[in-house]
């Protein structure tokens, strides 16, 4: 009776395991809009010792990573590219542009996707006890508070 019991518990854990594993390597697998410059297939978000990476399905016989960026959806205000949350050395997150080092846009205030009425720059949000939106042009000052 016992080892009955056993042997069906055995096999539902290690058909749950099964289960929870395929899960996770689901999760851990986002597909990205990055198509692979080496072989076309569709890049993945994986998860490693060191963060999030960016890798190719392909792996092993296709070897290309990238880092993984986080985008805002701002167009960078220098080039018409993408700002992306970036980490500095010290882990600290700053925005910078994803055409870096073509474009050296870089900014420790999280950029708005809204609009300065006055100068058309890009409002910068402020956080605190009144989160407002701040202009940084030089000579505009604009402030929107939320
Ligand atoms: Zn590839
Ligand atoms: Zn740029
Ligand atoms: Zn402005």
């Amino acid at each position: 009776m016992l080892s009955d019991f056993y042997g069906d518990y055995s096999k539902t854990l290690a058909a749950a395991k099964q289960e929870m594993e395929g899960q996770k390597i689901k999760l851990k697998e986002d597909e990205t809009d990055f198509v692979c410059e080496l072989c076309g297939r569709k890049m993945v978000v994986k998860t490693g010792r060191f963060g999030k990476f960016i890798a190719c399905p392909g792996y092993p016989e296709c070897k290309n990573i990238k880092k993984f960026e986080k985008g805002t959806g701002v167009t960078c205000p220098k080039c018409g590219g993408e700002i992306i949350e970036k980490k500095s050395k010290k882990g600290r997150i700053f925005y910078g542009c994803n055409k870096y080092p073509a474009c050296d846009f870089s900014s420790w205030t999280q950029p708005s996707k809204e609009k300065c009425p006055q100068c058309g720059g890009i409002l910068f949000v402020k956080k605190g006890k009144k989160p407002s939106l701040v202009c940084q042009t030089e000579g505009c000052g604009f402030i929107k508070q939320e």
